[in-house]
């Protein structure tokens, strides 16, 4: 079932939701299961599953030369979406990115989410590689995430890159967007950014996830410029409880988002880790229960793999 359906289904009610990275490489699906079947109690209808391109190494040869590699931290986002759908029964949405993508390659993935029974994607640019000093999209790939929503919507018509339209079966994908509260990193103000974010809603795309944010005025705030400029599909917001004193730093550097002063002061007069988590637990469920009471349709848990954090909050919230 797509995104929007269960939006529509829940009659106003706010639904609990959460993102899930894959594991490192290596790894075991177990630990995703072992994650997730805390949270289900809380009945998700879906469960985003990011994306994560490959980066490129340097490997240095006895003779001084050095040489490329490619390399993927972090595998799995189509099969740990086919392995939520059948355990759980939950509609899982896969992250598609244009980052590291050939049009050829974004297709085939496409294909296979579709034949897997998928609904839903979230259509994501992505972020330069580490080597990169901007995004830089492959040169038969897509440039914005526009361009991508552009490709699953033709293929929601029935347009598939080899042109043969007589023999191709739509697709039916429900497809979300990013968009940010605090603007994206790169936009030169909030309005050239929401100027494309209106694109991309003008373009298809059916509803919106925000990126975290701690402060809920700023969201509230987003969501009343969005609602004056004609932009009227759900917009859901994403939401991350803090853990760690160093995510102080590491979350406006990464992330390009500010931290309300209370939060900062709390988070400072913690002694360890353990108390900074349930000030994160606290901050999480004051914000929820704000949130709420506002009648957003989800409330979406960052919970990077975590289940701790977010089954206190759910807990207190659903
Ligand atoms: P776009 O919408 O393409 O926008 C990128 C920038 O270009 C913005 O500054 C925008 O204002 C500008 N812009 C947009 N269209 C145009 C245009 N036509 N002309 C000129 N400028 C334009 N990254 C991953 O790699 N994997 C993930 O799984 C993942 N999941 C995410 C989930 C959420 C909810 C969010 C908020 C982000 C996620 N990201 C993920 C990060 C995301 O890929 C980066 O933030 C990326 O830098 C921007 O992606 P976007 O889809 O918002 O890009």
């Amino acid at each position: 079932m797509k995104v929007t359906e269960h939006i529509a289904q829940a009659n106003g009610k706010t639904l609990f939701s959460l993102e899930i990275i894959p594991p490192r490489k290596g790894e075991n699906i177990q630990n995703i299961f072992d994650h997730l079947d805390s949270l289900m109690e809380f009945q998700p209808p879906f469960i985003d599953v990011t994306y994560h391109r490959e980066e490129y190494i340097y490997k240095k040869h006895p003779n001084g030369l050095l040489e490329k590699k490619t390399t993927r931290k972090r595998p799995g986002t189509v099969g740990i979406c086919a392995a939520l759908k059948h355990r759980y029964d939950v509609d899982p949405v896969p992250h598609i990115i244009c980052g590291g993508f050939t049009k050829e390659e974004t297709e085939n993935a496409l294909i296979d989410l579709n034949f897997l029974g998928i609904d839903n994607v979230l259509v994501l640019r992505g972020d330069a590689i580490k080597s990169e000093p901007q995004f830089k999209p492959e040169p038969e790939g897509n440039n914005y995430a526009i361009d991508l929503l552009h490709q699953v919507q033709g293929m929601n018509n029935g347009q598939y890159l080899d042109g043969d339209m007589e023999n191709a079966n739509p697709t039916d994908f429900c497809i979300g967007v990013a968009g940010y509260p605090e603007k994206h990193f790169e936009a030169p103000s909030l309005n050239s950014d929401l100027k494309f974010l209106k694109q991309k809603v003008d373009a298809g795309a059916e509803y919106i996830v925000t990126q975290m944010f701690f402060d809920n005025q700023k969201f509230f705030e987003f969501e009343k410029k969005c609602r004056a400029m004609g932009i009227n599909v759900p917009i859901i917001p994403g939401l991350k409880p803090l853990k760690t004193k160093s995510q102080l730093s590491v979350l406006p550097s990464f992330f390009k988002i500010d931290l309300p002063d209370d939060l900062v002061d709390a988070v400072e007069a913690c002694k360890n880790n353990t108390e900074v988590q349930q000030v994160g637990i606290e901050w999480g469920i004051q914000q929820s229960k704000e949130l709420k009471a506002n009648g957003v349709p989800v409330l979406h848990y960052y919970s990077m793999g975590k289940s701790t954090s977010v089954q206190k909050i759910a807990k207190a919230i659903f």
